[in-house]
């Protein structure tokens, strides 16, 4: 499987705890979609790409700040360029408050077909006082819209963790979205971020957060519960209905191709050997570059089979399910147990692998303390 990513900058306000290549300054969206375009076509020139792709994915950023019409001309400069699969999952996050009736509309026939709503919390104080720009009324309101727009696979992003945010808040916001009955629920951590405005807050004693021991009863407690509604937890914070997982976030996991368009997106594609390349995290400099014709890369690297492999490894041991065996023997010319036998060993003694047919995976302790497990492969 392969896929593209592109990056959409732009948000109508700096939340307080994010430190994504964003800014706010959606005035510029026209410029930066234009560059996007030479971008796609630029790149296509090269030849050094996927054959096909089977997922799109629209990060940010706000891409539900695209107009309906900047979107389809973005789908169809796709198409005209790569071959995208015909039952390809092309995504889009949306931030509730921006995206209209009529732009989910749009959206969706342009081909968009799986949506990822970031909610973060139904309590309006916690989602304030981190400050998103929306209510929970609001994302209600979205993904009614979307509905109606022919949405039917749909992801909504919550958060624990937040300042003040007690275990009941986090479960009850758990029980509103699974009443929601949607495909698929991300659940992440609260990071604090340097250098953010939560940071320098929580530094000067002015806002509190919940300490870790907490977080991870949130975590666990959040688990169990999603998992009592039928939401499997495939990766560390991701639960899916049945056969509803983000494809294009499987191929991330699974270290498989992906093209990354836009500022500061990321690909990784094999050429002769196994090659990462970023864009510019400079939007002056990703405009003026490709305005010259240019493609606007600022670093690649070519990784040896030893790194590649053990990204491998950090990347598939994120899944539930772990890491394919057959498929990493067939990569890399050996089996993984064969590869790190000292480190398999280790997580064997600590109790927590699991050896299924086929795969080899962390349990629940070894995930939650996965970067202690992936030292051993070091
Ligand atoms: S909406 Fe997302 S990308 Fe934009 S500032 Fe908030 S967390 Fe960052």
């Amino acid at each position: 499987m392969a896929g593209i990513y592109l990056h959409i900058p732009f948000c109508v306000k700096k939340c307080d705890y994010c430190d994504f290549t964003s800014f706010a300054k959606s005035g510029e969206m026209e410029g930066y979609v234009d560059a996007l375009l030479l971008e796609i076509g630029l790149t296509a020139r090269t030849g050094e790409y996927p054959a096909s792709f089977h997922t799109v994915f629209f990060g940010g950023g706000t891409p539900s700040l695209l107009s309906g019409e900047q979107m389809q001309r973005i789908m169809a400069a796709l198409r005209q360029h790569f071959s995208i699969r015909e039952n390809a999952e092309c995504s889009m996050e949306c931030n509730p408050g921006t995206a209209t009736k009529e732009s989910l509309a749009a959206y969706h026939t342009a081909g968009i077909n799986r949506l990822s709503i970031g909610l973060q919390s139904s309590h309006d104080a916690l989602l304030k006082g981190v400050g998103r720009i929306h209510t929970y009324e609001q994302f209600l309101k979205t993904l009614q819209w979307a509905r109606e727009a022919g949405f039917s696979n749909i992801n909504a992003d919550v958060m624990h963790g937040l300042p003040e945010q007690t275990m009941e808040q986090y479960l009850e916001t758990l029980k509103n979205v699974c009443d929601l009955n949607l495909q698929h629920i991300s659940s992440y951590a609260l990071t604090l971020e340097e250098h953010t405005p939560l940071y320098v807050r929580i530094k000067s004693g002015e806002a509190r957060v919940p300490d870790e021991d907490y977080v991870a009863d949130m975590q666990d407690a959040g688990i169990d519960y999603l998992e009592s509604r039928g939401y499997h937890r495939y990766e560390i914070s991701n639960f899916a209905r049945e056969g509803c997982e983000c494809r294009h976030n499987l191929t991330y996991w699974q270290n498989g191709e992906y093209l990354g368009l836009g500022l500061a997106a990321h690909s990784a594609v094999r050429q002769k050997v196994w090659t990462r390349y970023a864009n510019t995290a400079s939007l002056e400099e990703y405009l003026r570059l490709l305005r010259r014709g240019r493609l606007p890369k600022s670093e690649i690297i070519r990784l040896q089979s030893g790194e590649e492999m053990f990204e491998s490894i950090m990347l598939g041991l994120r899944l539930t399910r772990g890491i394919d065996r057959a498929a990493f023997s067939a990569r890399f010319g050996l089996d993984v147990v064969e590869a790190f036998p000292r480190a398999v060993e280790s997580l064997r003694k600590r109790g927590w692998v699991v050896e299924s047919e086929g795969f080899l995976a962390l349990n629940r302790r070894g995930l939650d303390l996965q970067n202690e497990a992936l030292g051993f492969f070091l």
